[in-house]
């Protein structure tokens, strides 16, 4: 061998058998690939790595990310709206991803949660396998148990890869859910300001 010349050594990853990264391996021969070629070689522990991450929220406690964040009103009854939450999700049924925006306002009785936490709501349920009617409901419900507001409302608006880039095939559809509780499904006023606030398309600092 001439000196200078590099030298690539293709390590064999030594696998748990029982790991997510052999599946993995076994999946790329399914699918008819070469496991063994240089750019798949650590594709399993990526795509482990990767899955794990995606489904993370399994693993996270709410009462952990809201500990600590809660603050009673004191004079302020607003709602309260944080708008454009970015997400990105797996749907349940394909294993492919959905992602999109989610929209979560409440109507504040007793206690205020500090606004990041309400994001950290939102990835905890998002990564996990997920339909998006299920995973617009979580975060309502869970806004409702940490806050006994007077009401909780969420949009959700996804666009789902299974529908993208397979079966129909169309890539400028979305799917729009909600779940309006309390005070948010009694009062059709309550409800318009809720639209009508996401709806607002100017935002006030850009
Ligand atoms: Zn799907």
């Amino acid at each position: 061998m001439k000196k200078n010349q590099a030298v690539v050594k293709v390590m064999q990853p030594n696998r748990d058998q029982e790991s997510i990264a052999a599946l993995m391996e076994k999946l790329l021969l399914k699918v008819g690939e070469d496991p063994a070629r240089e750019g798949l070689v650590r594709t399993p522990e990526r795509a482990e790595k990767a899955f794990r991450f995606l489904t993370s929220g399994y693993e996270t406690d709410v009462a952990s990310i809201v500990n600590g964040a809660l603050f009673s009103r004191e004079g302020s009854d607003g709602m309260v709206v944080v708008k454009d939450i970015e997400f990105f999700s797996m749907c349940e049924h394909h294993l492919l991803p959905f992602f999109g925006k989610m929209h979560v306002a409440y109507l504040p009785k007793d206690k205020l949660i500090g606004l990041s936490k309400i994001p950290r709501i939102v990835d905890t349920f998002a990564r996990r396998l997920q339909i998006q009617e299920r995973l617009t409901q979580q975060v309502a419900e869970t806004i409702e148990q940490v806050l006994q507001p007077r009401g909780v409302g969420v949009i959700c608006e996804a666009r789902h890869f299974c529908m993208m880039m397979r079966g129909v095939e169309k890539q400028q559809s979305g799917t729009v859910t909600s779940a309006m509780l309390g005070a948010f499904r009694a009062r059709k006023e309550t409800r318009d300001e809720f639209l009508s606030l996401v709806a607002a398309k100017n935002h006030p600092f850009y």
